[in-house]
């Protein structure tokens, strides 16, 4: 290991903020960046990170570290993205659900069952706001 990633070596966390650091590259098997997810098809499910690894990056003056958070690729899930399609047929169902079918009306709430029409067209056969 170069001499430079050894202050990234530190498997407790002690010195970089309570995260098990790591030089990139020297990073234990099994965890993986985003990036790194995402090129699987996976995304971090809602987990916080397990570790980081860190780099210097830049010239010998005036370099910054970097640090690049790592997720447990056992906690990984698949990611779910809706293609086009999915979306395009979501959209549809949610439209129908708020299409009134008595004034054919596309109102912004879904259309209340125990009516089975928009509140305008409800609203005479029922008694709003009455005091019963
Ligand atoms: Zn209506």
């Amino acid at each position: 290991m170069p001499r430079y990633q050894l202050r990234y070596y530190d498997p407790d966390g002690h010195r970089h903020g309570g995260l098990p650091t790591f030089p990139w590259r020297f990073a234990p098997e099994g965890l993986a960046t985003r990036r790194q997810l995402r090129a699987l098809g996976l995304c971090p499910g809602g987990h916080p990170p397990v570790a980081q690894v860190m780099w210097r990056r830049g010239g010998r003056n005036g370099h910054r570290d970097s640090v690049a958070y790592l997720y447990d690729l056992a906690a990984a899930r698949p990611k779910r993205t809706a293609g086009p399609a999915v979306r395009a047929a979501l959209g549809k169902a949610m439209t129908a659900r708020r299409t009134c079918p008595s004034c054919g009306q596309v109102c912004g709430y879904v259309i209340p069952r125990r009516y089975g029409e928009c509140l305008d067209c409800a609203q005479p056969r029922h008694t709003w706001g009455a005091v019963a």
